[in-house]
């Protein structure tokens, strides 16, 4: 039986019906651009974020960039990131002017350590991004002291952490505002790129829309230049439509990590994610990290079972980062995770038997 990585196939046999009349009734109204199914998800999405307002823009990465932006951050500042994330995350605060400073992660939680957060401040620092990496919650209790202490704004890279949660609250209430990507294949997927700017900040939220939108208030009336990052209709249509089922799928994602987790104990080669007290993990990703790595990924795709690697290189090492001449004892816990993460297949779909399936195989490869 072939396991995939993910599964949008599943997802959308069960809400074809559904999903084709809400995108028949946006084109039917031509409501392409924003208009009235994007106002609408932004509103539904607000509330289940349990914040003021959602501004729906183009995609994830620009809702970093738009956020830095709406907090005049730009050249001449630093802004913290955390070294294993995606490259998004720091090429947002680039796109900004500003210069992205990493900050090494945690060894448990594998989000940013804020401690070694503490450590990279400098006058310059305007801003810190923690990412709710995999899904799991930052330590934001921490990262929130730091930020009070040092007069940092804080963005909440929250791309892999849709209804993300700590002691049983929404994160809005631990930043200026949280970013998230609609990408196909995130916990809540548009069919096309699309992102939101989340915040409890009216002044923030309106910053933000105007500038995703070319500065304009009306038609030609532009107070400041900004981009063109608008959600399209069509988008705000479908993740409307998928958004009623997001607390069933993350349900469903918990449960088959707590499955993984529990079939993988007494693996010692292996260890399954680990989850801060009162963190609300949704499980983006199933992250494990593995003893010999890239034989066990072989081994498991011989088995027809698909895996991924988040991410094989850390952000300092990457090609992009050379200027900044970073060496993989700068960031011990980023450079030790490229080596030993892999993704297992994780999605609502899953079933029990396939879990138990890929941990069988996974148990063979070290019994041999
Ligand atoms: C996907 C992702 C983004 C960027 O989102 P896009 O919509 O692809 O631009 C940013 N940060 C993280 C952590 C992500 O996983």
């Amino acid at each position: 039986m072939k396991i995939p990585f993910t599964d949008l196939n599943a997802q959308y046999a069960a809400l074809e019906e559904d999903l084709q009349k809400a995108m028949a009734r946006v084109i039917a109204d031509k409501a392409f651009i924003r208009g009235p199914y994007t106002e609408k998800f932004e509103t539904e999405f607000a509330e289940y974020c349990g914040a003021r307002h959602c501004v729906g823009v183009g995609n994830g990465t620009d809702a970093i960039y738009l956020a830095l932006k709406a907090m005049e951050i730009g050249p001449g500042d630093e802004v913290l990131v955390p070294a294993m994330t995606f490259v998004a995350t720091s090429e947002a605060v680039t796109m900004s002017g500003a210069t992205p400073v990493f900050v090494d992660v945690d060894p448990a939680s594998y989000t940013m350590n804020p401690a070694e957060a503490e450590k990279k401040i400098t006058p310059k620092t305007k801003a810190v991004i923690p990412v709710h990496l995999y899904g799991h919650p930052a330590d934001m209790t921490a990262i929130r002291i730091l930020a009070d202490t040092h007069g940092l704004k804080i963005i909440q890279d929250a791309a892999q952490a849709h209804g993300a949660g700590i002691d049983g609250m929404p994160i809005a209430g631990y930043g200026d505002c949280q970013t998230y990507s609609f990408y196909p294949g995130k916990n809540l997927g548009a069919y096309g790129d699309a992102g939101a700017v989340v915040t409890n900040d009216d002044k923030l939220a309106g910053k933000v829309k105007m500038l995703a939108n070319h500065g304009r208030t009306s038609k030609y009336d532009h107070k400041f230049e900004g981009i063109n990052s608008r959600m399209d209709g069509l988008q705000g249509a479908i993740l409307s439509v998928k958004l009623n089922h997001l607390k069933d799928w993350t349900g469903l994602r918990c449960r088959w990590a707590k499955l993984y987790s529990q079939a993988l104990k007494g693996i010692n080669q292996i260890t399954p994610p680990a989850v801060r007290d009162g963190a609300d993990h949704v499980y983006h990703l199933y992250v494990v990290m593995a003893n010999n790595r890239d034989a066990l990924q072989k081994h498991l795709s011989e088995h027809d079972i698909a895996t991924g690697i988040h991410y094989p290189i850390a952000l300092p090492f990457l090609e992009a980062y050379s200027r900044m001449q970073h060496v993989k004892t700068d960031f011990p816990v980023a450079a030790a995770m490229q080596e030993k993460a892999l993704s297992l297949p994780m999605f609502p779909e899953l079933e029990g038997k396939k879990i138990l399936q890929v941990v069988d195989a996974i148990k063979d490869f070290y019994d041999a």
